[in-house]
């Protein structure tokens, strides 16, 4: 088992969690956790890389020729204000750390320090502290901005803290663990004409009527039925109620799209289109359709489970792997980088959920009893891949 964090190690990134806590940022605003986190990789003998993907970090440690991988920590916090009133409560009004970021960030560094003072592994590993993962597409920004081309790796990590897991437990799972998060949208165009005489048109109003009654056969009918899809209608705009007896030329429907494998993501992008198409078609009008990838699904690869599944049995005992656990219908785009190389994203067990207070809830806070498991877990994951 991995060694286990002394008290004064403990109570150092547990006041870096608590101040990380207190000073929360926004997606790309990470100036200030950037900073820190930059310094104290460097402290600690890490090469360090800014800006990549405006304000994320990337920590290299290279003991020797062999594998290298990426352990990924997202820094941002959320726009929200924060109603629990710890000690460490946000100073900053209307952001909080409610998502466990802080943590993450926390555990990765702790885990750096202490491999580059082991440095027991033969290869190459990346510390990738991940700006503007709340909505912001930080991951891609990275990606865009080389890092597979500057960073190149074998394999990708990711993890996240789990309230209703207990504390110890790490839930490492194959398969899909987080849904693709894409959004539609349809413009129907046809000929506005007077209410009272709509023969005398092309009526999009209508036609997107038809569209929206019609827009759930295309998870009930063309996905497969043992594969979990989500299309929803979620912005309608058209007309004026100002102008009630104007039947307008324009009607724009939007909504949102989820899967957890890629193809059924290609199905969705294919099929919601097809259906605007023909009904467009079937009332004489145009339908302009666009699908805006944001997040793919995070699929968890079986090889990489299993190292992960090694991982957390080295750190913490074999009765610490939880080998099932549901997936979420929430994005993460640490799917970024596990859509490029093998990766495994898992649950880390943070405990009863205080209050009820789960992720972005304004009660909610990381818990800090969750610290030495996530970086035991995160050390033997480099000790497990670049054995490999
Ligand atoms: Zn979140
Ligand atoms: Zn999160």
């Amino acid at each position: 088992m991995t060694i286990p964090l002394a008290d004064d190690e403990l109570a150092r990134l547990t006041a870096l969690r608590r101040d990380l806590h207190a000073h929360p940022e926004l997606g790309f605003e990470e100036e200030r956790t950037a900073s820190i986190v930059a310094e104290r990789l460097a402290a600690a003998g890490i090469a360090v890389t800014r800006g990549l993907g405006r304000t994320g970090v990337v920590g290299t440690l290279t003991t020797g020729p062999g594998r290298a991988v990426a352990l990924r920590a997202d820094m941002d916090a959320l726009a929200m204000p924060e109603v629990g009133t710890p000690p460490w409560a946000s100073t900053v009004p209307g952001r909080m750390h409610a998502c466990g970021h802080d943590g993450h960030t926390t555990m990765l560094l702790g885990a750096a320090e202490r491999l580059a003072r082991a440095r027991d592994f033969t290869g190459t590993v990346h510390f990738v502290f991940q700006p503007a993962e709340e909505g912001r597409g930080g991951a891609k920004a990275m990606v865009e901005d080389g890092f597979f081309e500057r960073f190149p790796v074998d394999a990708a990590y990711g993890l996240h803290n789990m309230p209703g897991l207990p504390v110890d437990r790490i839930a490492a799972v194959p398969g899909p663990q987080l849904a693709s998060s894409d959004s539609w949208e349809v413009v129907f165009t046809g000929r506005g004409s007077h209410g009272a005489k709509p023969h005398q048109g092309r009526d999009a109003v209508t036609a997107a009527g038809h569209f929206l009654t019609q827009l759930s056969i295309v998870t009930a009918r063309r996905v497969d039925p043992l594969e979990p899809a989500v299309v929803s209608a979620c912005a309608l705009e058209a007309g004026d109620f100002a102008a009630l007896n104007v039947i307008p030329e324009t009607v724009r429907v939007g909504g949102t799209a989820r899967a957890y494998s890629a193809p059924v993501r290609d199905l969705l992008e294919e099929e919601i289109g097809r259906l605007a198409q023909g009904v467009a078609a079937s009332f004489g009008i145009r339908a302009d359709y666009t699908f805006r990838r944001r997040i793919p699904p995070v699929v968890n690869e079986p090889a990489c489970t299993d190292i992960a599944r090694a991982a957390i049995a080295a750190a913490l005992g074999p009765d610490a792997v939880v080998p099932a656990f549901p997936p979420s219908t929430a994005g993460d785009d640490f799917a970024e980088f596990s859509a490029r190389v093998p990766g495994a994203y898992v649950w880390l067990g943070n405990g009863p959920a205080e209050e009820g207070a789960l992720h972005h809830n304004g009660r909610y806070d990381f818990n800090d009893a969750a610290i030495p498991a996530g970086v035991r877990f995160w050390e033997e994951v480099v000790r497990a891949e670049l054995a490999r």
